[in-house]
């Protein structure tokens, strides 16, 4: 039996249903392939209540922008759509099979598009703020704040590019938080964009995002900017046997120009496969990796 006569076989089958994994769909749909795709529902996104800077949709609540991208794919009769968790992938004979819920899917090829998770810095009071008053992404949230008073924790050294970046955004307090100490020429450089930096522990964040010090102080701020770690939302790159990047965050799926992993007819796309998270460009590389995929099973050689 080849994989075109097996039961749940398709042509691809696209693992995370979000932005980059929607836009892949949507060209293999059109490519008239037979597409599926499967979608555990976890938006890296999903705390924030509006997604910024992506354009014709600026300032939409990121739930809509994607339920609207849904809708858009499942109107092409030859998707299917499946709400689960893609627990395991291998190759087949002549393709790749991803299970879900214990039951195999097939396909000739795999686009994974399953983003990234969050670590957070342990601090009490950050996590449930976290997209609300306390961001990562300047350009995501940082207009918003009106040029008013910024908080900056922490993380490390790497901390020294949100401190020169951020006062564009608003007057900032950083926050050393015990994680590193500024050298001379970097202190000259904070001090040169106006940042105060504060080097007492953080106790905890209060309030709509007030910065509690030991010692009780409390400093009171329009918003938080804080660097977290990323690990991979899905085992099934490294199942695969995927090659990966690292970078200062954590690492990502390694792909070619035309987002194909290190392993022939998987491809990877969106946060999973990019150093820095962004929709617009999730929606891009997406819409490379469908590309690609449906090329790849036309010109399998190249
Ligand atoms: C708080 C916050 C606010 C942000 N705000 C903005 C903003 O304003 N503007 C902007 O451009 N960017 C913003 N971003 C970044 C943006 O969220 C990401 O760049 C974007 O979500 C990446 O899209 P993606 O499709 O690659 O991954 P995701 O949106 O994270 O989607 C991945 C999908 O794959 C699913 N999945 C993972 N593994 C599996 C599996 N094994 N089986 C089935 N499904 C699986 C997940 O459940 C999820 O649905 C923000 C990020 C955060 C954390």
């Amino acid at each position: 039996m080849t994989i075109e006569t097996m039961p749940n076989s398709f042509d691809a089958i696209v693992v995370g249903g979000s932005y980059a994994g929607l836009s892949a769909a949507l060209i293999l749909a059109r490519a008239r392939q037979r597409v599926l795709v499967v979608d555990a529902g976890l938006r890296r996104n999903r705390f924030a209540k509006a997604a910024h800077g992506f354009l014709g949709q600026d300032g939409r609540a990121p739930g809509a922008i994607v339920a609207d991208g849904k809708a858009q794919l499942l109107a092409y009769p030859n998707v299917q759509w499946l709400d689960g968790d893609a627990t395991r992938a291998e190759a087949a004979n002549d393709g790749f099979i991803a299970h879900v819920a214990d039951r195999p899917y097939h396909a000739k090829r795999l686009v994974l598009a399953t983003g990234v998770v969050d670590e957070l810095p342990e601090l009490e009071g950050l996590a449930e703020r976290w997209g609300r008053s306390v961001f990562h992404c300047p350009y995501c949230h940082g207009y918003e704040l009106n040029e008013g008073r910024i908080g900056i924790l922490a993380v490390g050294p790497l901390s020294m590019h949100h401190a020169m970046m951020l006062p564009d955004w608003g007057k900032v307090t950083f926050f050393t938080n015990e994680t590193f100490e500024p050298d001379e020429t970097e202190r000259i450089a904070l001090a040169t964009k106006g940042v105060i930096i504060e080097p007492r522990r953080v106790e905890r964040i209060v309030e709509t995002a007030t910065v509690e010090l030991s010692g009780g102080q409390r400093i009171a701020f329009d918003g938080l900017f804080t660097a977290s770690r990323i690990h991979m939302a899905s085992p099934l790159a490294e199942q695969l046997g995927c090659a990966f990047e690292d970078s200062p965050m954590g690492s990502f799926i390694r792909t070619d120009a035309m987002k194909e992993t290190s392993v022939p007819g998987v491809f990877a796309c969106g946060d999973a496969a990019r150093m820095a998270g962004n929709v617009a460009l999730a929606v891009g590389d997406g819409t490379m990796a469908g590309f690609s995929a449906h090329r790849s099973m036309l010109f399998p050689a190249q």
